[in-house]
């Protein structure tokens, strides 16, 4: 085999276990990354944080393919913008719920039912469809949040599809610059 003649002599010099091992680890990174590139150049494309009351550029709007909306931003009610529901609807997207006022890692804290239902109510009045999907803000819930996120029937997307997915966001306020999600 080629370089077999190389390896034998790292083996008389000792030296080709660490290496071997130092290269699979690496190997196996760049393979990862090379797979996470393809996976989200492929993939659905997203946009986080969209909101009446945050402007959002029109562009990342367009390019994706799920539009993840806060319900009760800042005290402005999804349902108390008929126009602005209109303009989302009319875009044709994949529409899911993004918190209830994304008032930081809300959903770390205490949610209650109430809180749950109006965010759902809000969607309803607005997109005239129920929502099927849940994003917390900051990507993180507790465990009786995740239980009450369950009882709605929402399927739930966090940090690895966070991860796995091109995810833009409204007011270019991501980890990431939309323009890197653009590239990667
Ligand atoms: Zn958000």
């Amino acid at each position: 085999m080629f370089g077999s003649r190389r390896r034998r002599e790292r083996y008389a010099n000792r030296t080709y276990r660490r290496h071997s091992g130092f290269r699979k680890i690496f190997f196996f990174i760049i393979i990862l990354l090379i797979a996470l590139v393809f996976m989200r150049a492929k993939g659905l494309r997203e946009i986080d944080d969209v909101s009446p009351s945050i402007p959002c550029e029109q562009a990342y709007m367009d390019k994706a393919n799920i539009l993840w909306v806060i319900p009760d931003y800042n005290g402005t009610s999804i349902a108390n913008n008929p126009e602005w529901c209109q303009k989302i609807i009319a875009m044709n997207k994949t529409l899911g719920l993004h918190g209830v006022t994304h008032n930081y890692d809300e959903f770390q804290g205490n949610i209650t039912k109430t809180q749950m239902e109006k965010a759902i109510a809000d969607f309803q009045t607005c997109f005239k469809q129920t929502p099927t999907m849940f994003k917390p803000p900051q990507l993180k819930t507790s465990k009786e949040n995740l239980e009450l996120i369950k009882q709605y029937n929402m399927t739930y997307k966090g940090s690895f599809n966070q991860v796995i997915h091109k995810v833009y966001h409204c007011d270019n306020t991501g980890k990431l610059p939309n323009w890197f999600h653009n590239i990667f």
